[in-house]
């Protein structure tokens, strides 16, 4: 009798997850220590660099005409820092001497896109002859291994109320574009997470928790909230409680960076921010002064869709980013099924053996 398993040992190839040696964590990001590889409770710590979730809608930057598959990549704030071998990019934005434009990494793509500006005497972002020169494109991603790190507008319209879902976390969880309810100009009151309980177009009138594209750090996810309350129910997530989920933040390597607006002190590789922005700052976020702060009633317990929600996340993407250079047409077919197969979640379940495996792989170091 034919042994079919030793035939399809040897004719499988090597699992995605343990192929990457030459595109894993080189060691350049010292310092860049990753986001928790195992999470057992909510809420938990992200990656730091590479992703935290994965978009679920399409869109096109209006200006480039580059268009964008259900799929793509979503990082947290942080880029591994720029040096010499980043200095064409840095030329590019207009910095003559690039040596002046080098920034440690940990620093959120906002933040460090203001110090090269400072330190090179540009302007950025700007546009040149209709081109959008900036480290971070209109639609807030970048680099040809695309991912985003901000804004995500050109994946949902500036229309109606609250914003359309442009993408889901590892987590399992929605990221919803930036207005709680646009005709109001109303933007979402969030946690340190970058989440907040409320309904959703796709929440079917739930109160769910779900997070918001920002225009300030981490920009999306800042953690994967919420916490719970003891007795069953769900809390936002305190600046304090963030930052105790990472090493990293107030660890006592504060720096100070010089922005065109003056300098700040700012802790690297703590996606944590307070109320005014600051990674170091203690004010807390303007939500808890509401009542929006915990979901107990018995509907925003239900866990429908959950089964179905976390392995679309965890194994299909990653892979990807970290092993080859391959085009983000690859990137993206992985993920298409996501938003379809999650699009009745209420609150969804926390996968959080998806999370921690799909961190485990996620180290590659996202240069420029
Ligand atoms: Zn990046
Ligand atoms: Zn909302």
């Amino acid at each position: 009798m034919w042994s079919l398993c030793a035939i399809c040992a040897q004719a499988q190839p090597p699992p995605k997850n343990g192929g990457g040696p030459g595109g894993g964590d080189t060691g350049g990001d010292t310092g860049s220590p990753g986001g928790s590889t195992s999470c057992t409770s909510i809420p938990c710590a992200a990656a730091l660099l590479n992703d935290v979730g994965t978009t679920t809608a399409s869109g096109t930057d209006a200006r480039s005409s580059k268009t964008f598959a259900v799929g793509e990549n979503i990082y947290g704030p942080f880029e591994a820092g720029f040096g010499a071998s980043q200095d064409f990019i840095l030329e590019g934005l207009g910095c003559s001497n690039p040596s002046l434009g080098y920034v440690a990494g940990g620093i959120d793509t906002h933040t460090a896109e203001q110090m090269v500006a400072q330190a090179c005497s540009i302007t950025l972002p700007r546009v040149e002859n209709d081109e959008y020169i900036s480290l971070i494109d209109e639609c807030g991603g970048h680099t040809s291994e695309y991912h985003f790190h901000e804004r995500l507008s050109c994946l949902y319209e500036e229309s109606g109320g609250h914003s359309t879902q442009v993408g889901e976390g590892l987590d399992g969880q929605y990221i919803y574009g930036k207005w709680e309810d646009y005709s109001a100009t109303e933007l979402p009151k969030l946690d340190a997470c970058g989440g907040h309980f409320g309904v959703t177009p796709d929440s079917a009138g739930v109160r769910t928790y779900h997070y918001h594209v920002q225009e300030s750090a981490p920009f999306t996810i800042g953690c994967f909230g919420p916490s719970t309350d003891g007795s069953g129910g769900f809390k936002l997530v305190t600046v304090a409680e963030c930052r105790s989920l990472y090493d990293e933040c107030g660890n006592g390597d504060t720096i100070t960076v010089n922005l065109p607006t003056g300098s700040v002190q700012y802790d690297p590789w703590c996606p944590c921010y307070d109320a005014t922005g600051s990674s170091i700052g203690t004010e807390e976020h303007a939500v808890f002064a509401s009542s929006e702060t915990t979901c107990s009633d018995a509907t925003c317990t239900t866990s429908t869709g959950s089964t179905g929600d976390a392995p679309n996340d965890s194994t299909t993407d990653t892979p990807d980013d970290s092993t080859t250079d391959t085009p983000d047409d690859s990137t993206t077919g992985t993920g298409d099924s996501t938003s379809a197969a999650t699009s009745t979640g209420i609150v969804h379940g926390f996968s959080m053996a998806a999370i921690a495996t799909s961190l485990a792989y996620a180290m590659a170091p996202p240069l420029l």
